[in-house]
């Protein structure tokens, strides 16, 4: 009776989560979809602790405990960590949470070995299990580092490295083999120490341009993971949602990589092709740069009638989302056309200029997507890039041997004037120098960009 309920209660959860997937869509509907899915996770809890209590064969309040503990001590880190996360460290975050749903693969398919009948399928489910949760595991700690700058976001370049990966996978069909064939834990343990390898080694042979496709990847490997884990678990809702992130993953990574020019399966591969590529650049020379001070440029924009903002990865660090809000309220007061255009890999997250811009309650109808602006620039007068470097870097287009050639960028260097604000003439994530900043239609705005952009908005008030 508790097992159907159960089960009813997990349909009523996996229907909520699809309804949260598709609220998550539009910016709109966000929030609805976020209140789906919280709906959702509960029941789901509320429906898995009955059912492990119901089932326990031991004494049911030793396990009702035991959940309380385990819920108590992940609710306290968690909103310890939610609080204390800066918006700037979120992506970090979110890599080191995929990992956790690695190791949670693999300490399942473990837990289900020792425990359980081997039958065969059963034994392909571990082996899989275990398989995707150890690549995912050692992948997003690798993730987790090169975002967090513990690691050098270039690529590790080690010698054969795709034959390397191809070992890898061939080794672990052979492991496969022998584990069906003798049911011993060996070549499950061996299998292991090579996908924690292979993990560790296809993120880490990952430059930092692409980085945006692994991030999305990982996410992708953390649904199947817990699919996974759900099959080993004979738990059905864990397999639906499982298959839910992957594959809403996998289709995040394939508009990432369509976003930037990218192969999917080169990306994957860890990297696969891009030996052309020479990083950390800089040795070439572009020239002089020219600086301007705020009150120029608040000069400048007074007498603008079309201005186009670009926002990047500076733009969260500094917190400019707010003057920036308060910059175009203000020039849009007096008349000025302002508009956004965020590229698709701008900061370090999905959606993250986005967010930011919708957090200061800049109008969604005024932020544009790369390619519905991008035609544009050629009749703006000013374009302010506000901590964005790599998305704006004319390299991409112009020189073949750049690391992110190919990868469309903002092409604002067609207005009449382009403002960058940064702290110095540093590279951007990619670590690549930008030729941009040396255009005779290009002036630099260096400093904090919070603090420039509120030098413009006081003069501009008045
Ligand atoms: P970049 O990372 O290329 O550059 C950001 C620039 O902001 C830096 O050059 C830095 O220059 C400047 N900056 C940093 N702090 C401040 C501050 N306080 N005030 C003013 N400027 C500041 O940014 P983009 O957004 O253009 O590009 C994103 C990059 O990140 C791409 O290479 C992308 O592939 C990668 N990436 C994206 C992910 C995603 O999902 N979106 C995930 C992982 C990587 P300075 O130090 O001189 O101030």
């Amino acid at each position: 009776m508790l097992t159907s309920l159960a089960q009813a209660v997990y349909l009523v959860a996996a229907v909520l989560f699809i309804l949260s997937l598709a609220g998550l869509s539009k910016q709109e509907t966000a929030r609805r979809g976020n209140l789906f899915g919280m709906a959702g996770m509960g029941l789901a809890l509320l429906a898995t602790v009955a059912l492990a209590t119901d089932l326990s064969e031991r004494n049911p309040v030793v396990t009702l405990l035991l959940i309380a503990m385990a819920l108590a001590i992940g609710a306290v880190a968690g909103i310890w960590r939610a609080r204390s996360v800066e918006m700037t460290q979120m992506p970090e975050m979110i890599a080191i949470l995929h990992s956790f749903v690695g190791l949670a693969a693999v300490l399942v398919g473990y837990n289900s070995f020792l425990t359980e009948e081997p039958d065969a399928v059963h034994l392909v489910e571990v082996f899989l299990g275990v398989l995707i949760g150890a690549v995912t595991f050692t992948g997003s700690i690798v993730a987790f580092l090169k975002l967090s700058a513990r690691l050098r976001s270039a690529p590790l370049m080690l010698p054969g490295r795709n034959w390397l990966n191809l070992g890898a996978v061939v080794a672990s069909g052979g492991l496969l083999a022998w584990f069906l064939a003798a049911h011993s834990v060996v070549p499950l343990v061996l299998m292991t120490v090579v996908a924690l390898a292979l993990g560790w080694h296809l993120v880490a042979s990952i430059g930092g341009g692409d980085m945006p496709v692994v991030v999305s990847m990982l996410n992708s490997y953390s649904g199947w993971a817990a699919a996974a884990a759900g099959f080993m678990l004979s738990n059905d809702l864990l397999i639906i949602v499982g298959a839910l992130v992957g594959s809403s993953g996998a289709i995040l990574s394939y508009i990432m990589c369509r976003a930037m020019n990218r192969s999917f399966v080169s990306v994957i591969l860890g990297g696969f092709g891009a030996e052309g590529g020479k990083v950390a650049a800089g040795d070439q020379d572009y020239g002089e740069h020219r600086e301007v001070q705020a009150a120029e440029v608040a000069e400048m924009l007074r007498g603008a009638r079309t201005v186009i903002i670009t926002p990047g990865y500076g733009m969260a660090v500094a917190k400019a989302q707010y003057p920036v809000a308060d910059l175009t309220a203000k020039l849009r007061a007096q008349g000025v056309d302002v508009r956004f255009a965020v590229h698709p890999v701008a900061g370090r997250l999905p959606g993250h200029m986005n967010v930011l811009l919708a957090e200061a309650k800049v109008p969604y109808d005024i932020v544009l997507e790369m390619d519905e602006i991008n035609a544009d620039f050629a009749q703006t007068d000013v374009v302010l890039v506000i901590g964005a470097n790599d998305t704006v870097n004319p390299a991409a287009l112009d020189d073949p041997s750049s690391p992110i050639a190919g990868m469309p960028v903002l092409e604002v260097w067609n207005a009449k004037q382009v403002i960058v604000f940064k702290r110095s003439m540093a590279t951007g994530y990619a670590g690549v120098q930008n030729p941009l900043f040396f255009r005779e239609n290009t002036a630099m705005l260096f400093g904090d960009a919070k603090e420039q952009v509120e030098h413009i908005v006081a003069p501009l008030g008045a």
